[in-house]
């Protein structure tokens, strides 16, 4: 048990929903105080019930029941609607969270007048294996308690950060988006270790062990990413061979622009 005793409630069952789930009931969450509904598909519901042991609810009052926290984890251009549905069943000290990409603070508001216990939120996938990173912006009339309750959430599923709302387009392209980045360069190093003849199982095991190892070095060395690339690189070297095609190609501008991309495309769908 985590003594966090708090009732959750999970709009949307998708992807999102299921990896917050997943890391919840991983750090000890009694599933029973997770409760979770889906626009239809009775069959995702009964499947995240069978694989958690949480609640599955096809009705919103029911799911919204007794909930202190109620995450919102459906599409952007769903939103809309589907904050007007909870608006009638919310408790009053709830909290509502949004994960969308793009929904502001103000939208969640104007969706439902008079409450201020707001908060956005941007974790990433990886809160399946409580490895996520959460940016976290409460609305301007949410009670500090409010916001821990929503904090302790995220603490769970890995780490919390609090930032200016302004700054959740940059954020949403950089942690949230990002480990789709990280995947795409191993699945191009996969592709070039098939090539040169890796049997498929130990070039994964590789790659993926290489990707788990450089993300480690980052996190619990604090050494910037420019001085930790230096240490693998001796001049002349295999290192050095391989990057300079990186360079030649515009890799890292690529990247820039991809992130610069998506942080516009995050603010279009506001
Ligand atoms: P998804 O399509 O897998 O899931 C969304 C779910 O919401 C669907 O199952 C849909 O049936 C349900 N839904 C839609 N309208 C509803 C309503 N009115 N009531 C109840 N359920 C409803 O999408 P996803 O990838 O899980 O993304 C969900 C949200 O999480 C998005 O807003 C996205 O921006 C955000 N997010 C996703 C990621 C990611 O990596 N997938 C990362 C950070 C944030």
């Amino acid at each position: 048990m985590t003594g966090l005793d708090i009732a959750v409630a999970l709009i949307g069952a998708g992807k999102m929903a299921e990896c917050l789930i997943a890391g919840w009931v991983d750090a000890g969450f009694d599933p029973q105080a997770l409760a979770v509904t889906n626009r239809r598909n009775d069959q995702r519901l009964a499947e995240l019930a069978a694989r958690y042991g949480v609640r599955a609810e096809r009705d919103k009052g029911a799911v919204l029941a007794g909930a202190q926290v109620v995450l919102m984890a459906v599409k952007p251009a769903d939103m809309a609607v589907a904050l007007e549905q909870v608006a009638p069943y919310l408790d009053p000290g709830a909290v509502v969270v949004s994960v969308a990409a793009g929904i502001r603070l103000e939208d969640m508001a104007r969706r439902l007048p008079g409450r201020r216990h707001l908060v956005r939120a941007m974790p990433n996938t990886a809160s399946r294996l409580r490895q996520s990173v959460t940016a976290l912006c409460a609305a301007p009339g949410c009670s500090e308690e409010a916001f821990a309750r929503v904090r302790r959430l995220f603490d769970l599923v890995g780490a919390t950060v609090e930032v200016d709302e302004s700054a959740f387009d940059a954020v949403t392209a950089l942690s949230g988006s990002g480990p789709a980045y990280v995947y795409l360069l191993v699945e191009a190093m996969l592709t070039a270790a098939h090539e040169l003849g890796l049997p498929a199982e130990v070039a994964r095991q590789l790659a993926v062990w290489t990707v788990v190892g450089a993300g480690s070095m980052l996190r619990d060395t604090g050494l910037p990413p420019e001085e930790l690339r230096r240490q693998v690189t001796s001049p002349n070297g295999t290192t050095a061979a391989a990057l300079a095609v990186l360079e030649e190609m515009a890799v890292p501008d690529a990247v820039r622009r991809a992130v610069h991309r998506a942080a516009a495309r995050s603010a279009e769908l506001a």
